[in-house]
């Protein structure tokens, strides 16, 4: 419904702009935790990361929908990379 209301373009442009919260949130964690953050610090600053995840992955969604992505070839395209990254380490262990 969401998506429907908006459309692609400014979705898109959305989805950018949480991707970037996205970064700024995890990298700012990562500041918190091995630069001496408080634990109150570092626990806001995880909740923002926890709300960035929450706003991108909305975002993901709508752009799936828009882009009519259904969930057989992402879950496809998902599972090979997973394979790939998994048969990856085990190469590198065996
Ligand atoms: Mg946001």
């Amino acid at each position: 419904m969401i998506a429907d209301r908006y459309g692609y373009e400014p979705q898109s442009r959305q989805c950018i702009k949480e991707m970037a919260e996205l970064t700024q949130a995890i990298n700012k964690y990562w500041r918190k935790r091995n630069f001496g953050g408080s634990d109150r610090q570092i626990a806001e600053a995880e909740d923002a990361v926890l709300d960035e995840m929450a706003d991108t992955q909305i975002m993901l969604w709508q752009l799936k929908y828009l882009l009519g992505f259904g969930n057989g070839p992402l879950e496809k395209r998902i599972n090979e990379k997973l394979d790939r990254q998994v048969n990856r380490i085990k190469g590198a262990e065996g």
